[in-house]
């Protein structure tokens, strides 16, 4: 049989390249406006990064990360060795511990420095049972603001996340947004110790994997999918009632800044989200009736996260949208791809004897900065028409023995069906005209 791609990863064939191309493009500007600029970090990282960023009890780490092997390394494996964790190398499952990485690395945010504002886009790795909107390649657009602890960084994020949406055609009418606080270094021990009781006062309702998380981070079992975990939870200690005083005016401050740009929004004392990483405020953009796979965005800050993985204090916000989930939105409400089109001009050619006038004409188009296309199968005229046609040209030029004779072209409008007679001489810098 024929080789397909890997289980849960898709092409993007070119209709749909065009528009993950327009995505990003409208990512950049829309974020451009607020001052994000781009970045760009390996794919690879060390795995260590990810263990110690992201957290090792989480899913994503634990169970969800490819870890890639190169040949050398492989061999040692294989011969029963070991690898030094320097050597060890994962696909990024996210964007945020890169990015942390290289701002810490090259000294992006120095003492004093207003904050360093970050957008990237590309494919993440999760190792995940795929299903509909759940792949283990995904392309995520995403942003990092690190260097500030402010509430107006994490307000300005949420309406800039809700702004894309709405102009890649998902208006806010549309989504769910969930916020919540997860409380700081101070506050969050205790409260955990809290779930931890609850949870242990309840053991025997709980689910293998709850009691597992239990032990590793009990506030995991806010996530819990299981119908007799989730309704358990419904009662849990609310992070919201347990929060120190910093936390909750940087909370308030967050969701008046908000409410106060008109955006609706829900507090969720249970949305916890899967990243150990995240401190205060955690926020999740929500689409259509599939709550398993509805999360079309979400972040959150994490002022912990780069002395976590060794650097000096840097408080950041973040977030990321999943663009197949906005795609699989976009579909739900009507939209479909189109094919890209093929050119502008299509130069046919009437006779065999002048392809090579043709291949010339062409190429002068294209000096023009015209898309042109020609016929290179041999097709009669009749069929180059209909290539045209199918190509969407504008524009058929034809090339024919006696007009070339007296130096001219013929130049067909394809909606219009007008023609015209230009000399060969002018014909690629009226055709320009034309086209623009
Ligand atoms: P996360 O990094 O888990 O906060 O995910 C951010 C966004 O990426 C989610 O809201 C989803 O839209 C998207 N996403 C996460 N995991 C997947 C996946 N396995 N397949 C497709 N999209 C995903």
């Amino acid at each position: 049989m024929a080789i397909t791609c890997p289980r849960g990863t898709r092409d993007l064939l070119p209709g749909e390249a065009v528009f993950w191309q327009n995505f990003k493009e409208t990512a950049s500007r829309v974020f451009g406006l607020y001052g994000y600029v781009p970045i760009e970090t390996p794919i690879i990282e060390q795995t260590e990064l990810f263990v110690r960023g992201i957290g090792e009890a989480t899913d994503v780490v634990s169970k969800e990360m490819f870890t890639a092997i190169s040949g050398a390394n492989l061999q040692t494996l294989l011969d029963g060795g070991k690898l030094e964790s320097r050597r060890r190398l994962s696909l990024r499952p996210e964007g945020t511990a890169g990015v942390v990485r290289a701002a810490l690395q090259h000294g992006l945010v120095p003492q004093g420095a207003p904050p360093v504002k970050l957008m990237y886009a590309g494919p993440m790795f999760r190792a995940e049972q795929p299903q509909e909107g759940r792949q283990r390649q995904f392309n995520q657009v995403g942003i990092e603001c690190l260097g500030a602890d402010d509430a107006t960084i994490d307000a300005e994020g949420i309406v800039m996340l809700m702004r894309f949406f709405d102009e890649i055609g998902i208006p806010a009418s549309e989504t769910r947004l969930l916020v919540n606080s997860m409380g700081c270094a101070n506050c969050r021990p205790a409260y955990r110790d809290l779930v931890y009781d609850y949870l242990k006062q309840h053991a025997s309702q709980l689910c293998d994997t709850c009691l597992a998380r239990m032990e590793a981070n009990p506030l995991r079992a806010f996530d819990c999918k299981n119908a007799a975990c989730a309704e358990l939870m419904e009662d849990a200690p609310k992070i919201t009632d347990h929060l120190c005083d910093d936390c909750r005016s940087h909370h308030d401050e967050v969701l008046d800044l908000v409410k106060g740009t008109g955006i609706d929004y829900a507090e969720d004392p249970s949305l916890v989200r899967g990243l150990d990483y995240y401190t205060r405020t955690v926020f999740e953009v929500q689409t259509g009736a599939d709550r398993a796979q509805s999360a079309i965005g979400g972040g959150g800050r994490y002022d912990r996260l780069a002395e976590e993985i060794g650097g000096k204090a840097l408080p950041g916000f973040g977030f990321a949208l999943g663009y197949e989930r906005c795609l699989l939105a976009l579909q739900a409400r009507g939209f479909e791809l189109s094919s890209p089109k093929g050119c502008s001009v299509f130069v046919a050619s009437a006779t065999s004897d002048v392809c090579a006038a043709a291949f010339e004409l062409v190429q002068m188009c294209r000096d023009q900065g015209v898309a042109a296309e020609l016929d290179h199968q041999g097709r009669s005229l009749k069929s180059q028409f209909k290539l045209a046609d199918k190509l969407h040209a504008d524009f058929v030029a034809i090339m024919g023995p006696d007009e070339l004779s007296q130096g001219l072209v013929k130049v067909r409008n394809m909606n219009s069906h007008d023609e015209q007679l230009v000399a060969v001489s002018e014909v690629a810098g009226v055709l320009k005209q034309l086209v623009s």
